[in-house]
């Protein structure tokens, strides 16, 4: 949880500072059509004859400004493709010239939501992104106009078709522009990324809408595609490829999940049984650089499934501290629990070392070798791992464990 210690105080301003001195890198992939990118964020703009529509905001006032210097005409709209900070947080920057702010119904119940769990989300940002813990100093800008289902704005020389879904969010709302037969999509796709449905922190994403939505979107056979926001943009037949190689492993991963529900397999055994089609394993357009497979099949299964997994154990269990105080009572001697754990860990199993370890730490938090111990298994484990939300999860409790040896 967020404290005001010094510490905390001097990261959250080293972490300001780090951001207020973010250069935005801008483009112009089409005539009339300009991206900015500003690390996490990205946006875009498309000029009209009646003024200008801005397709995101960037994440921060301090990037946003520098968009915002370099648009001439009148913004006459800001479309938010979904409520996600990194789409929304800069749009306070834009308003001098009044623009229709135009968003998906359920986006204010999204700012609502996050101002109503600022500490934790203060908490579950600083171990999913590996940034100091402290509160959101978004201003936010709720939408002027929302709305439900298609909503077509006809300018002068070209035609915004605007679509909501539920995919990432229950929020979204994707964009296609036929003068220039261009998708604007969000993060419906984060360029040549394994799609980003499911996340250990957030709640559960709406993997068959979203692939129904991509499917919609390439019915229409776009020439360009722009994601992530709008930062990154794929064109002609790779924009086709991309679509395709998102929508075959969303159903294929989706339906594995349907019929090992159905079949009764335990949520546990069933993040490592489904697998990407082997076709796809390498495909250059599904890298788990930023999420993976393991939590697309808890996101999927948390959609369908309630929380008991068949074990009448577990319907209404006691705390887990109390449980795994039983084991290590029976277990007798705190050194034997090491001793496997190392064993496992030689063993080159250790995710299992962490988890037998975990019954001596819960019990005894304050010891020594354990803490060390723990400290060496979550190395391994991100050196292992190139997917960012889990390797930042690691690093964040290594130095947790290293806080706790600093403070001794
Ligand atoms: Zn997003």
């Amino acid at each position: 949880m967020v404290k005001n210690n010094e510490k905390t105080e001097n990261e959250e301003l080293r972490a300001t500072r780090v951001l207020n001195s973010v250069n935005v890198k801008f483009n112009d992939p089409l005539p009339n059509v300009h991206t900015a990118r500003a690390i996490i964020a990205s946006c875009g703009w498309i000029e009209t004859k009646d003024g200008i529509v801005l397709i995101d905001t960037l994440n921060r006032r301090h990037t946003a400004k520098q968009v915002k210097e370099r648009i001439k005409d009148k913004i006459k709209y800001i479309i938010y493709t979904h409520g996600h900070m990194d789409h929304v947080g800069g749009a306070s920057v834009f308003l001098d010239d009044n623009p229709e702010i135009i968003a998906n119904k359920y986006l204010p119940d999204r700012f609502d939501k996050y101002k109503m769990l600022a500490q934790h989300r203060a908490h579950i940002n600083a171990v999913q992104f590996n940034v100091p813990e402290t509160l959101d100093s978004i201003k936010y800008v709720y939408p002027t106009k929302t709305f439900i289902g298609d909503l077509t704005i006809k300018l002068r020389d070209k035609t915004f078709e605007l679509h909501t879904t539920r995919a990432e969010t229950d929020d979204a709302v994707w964009v296609y522009v036929p003068e220039i037969n261009a998708a604007f999509i969000g993060d419906l796709i984060i360029g040549r990324r394994f799609p980003n449905i499911g996340n250990p922190w957030k709640p559960t994403r709406f993997a068959l809408d979203w692939v129904k939505t991509l499917e919609e979107i390439r019915a229409k056979k776009p020439k360009y595609v722009f994601c992530n926001g709008a930062g990154v943009m794929v064109k002609e037949k790779e924009a086709i490829e991309v679509l395709d190689a998102n929508i075959e492993v969303i159903h294929s991963l989706h339906d594995q999940v349907v019929d090992y529900i159905n079949q009764g397999m335990h949520i546990t055994e069933m993040i490592h049984a489904v697998k990407i089609p082997k076709h796809l394993e390498n495909s250059p357009y599904l890298s788990q650089v930023y999420t993976r497979v393991e939590f697309f099949v808890y996101n999927v299964y948390r959609w369908y499934h309630g929380y008991f997994d068949d074990n009448p154990a577990h319907l209404i269990p006691r705390p887990e501290k109390e449980v795994l105080n039983e084991f290590f009572n029976l277990i007798g001697d705190p050194k034997k629990i090491m001793i496997r754990a190392k064993e496992l860990f030689s063993q080159h199993q250790t995710q299992l070392a962490l988890q037998v370890l975990d019954v001596l730490i819960q019990i005894e938090p304050k010891n020594i070798d354990a803490r060390k111990l723990r400290i060496e298994l979550l190395r391994d484990l991100g050196t292992q791992d190139n997917c960012l939300m889990s390797k930042n999860a690691w690093v964040y409790y290594i130095n947790k464990d290293k806080g706790f040896f600093n403070s001794k």
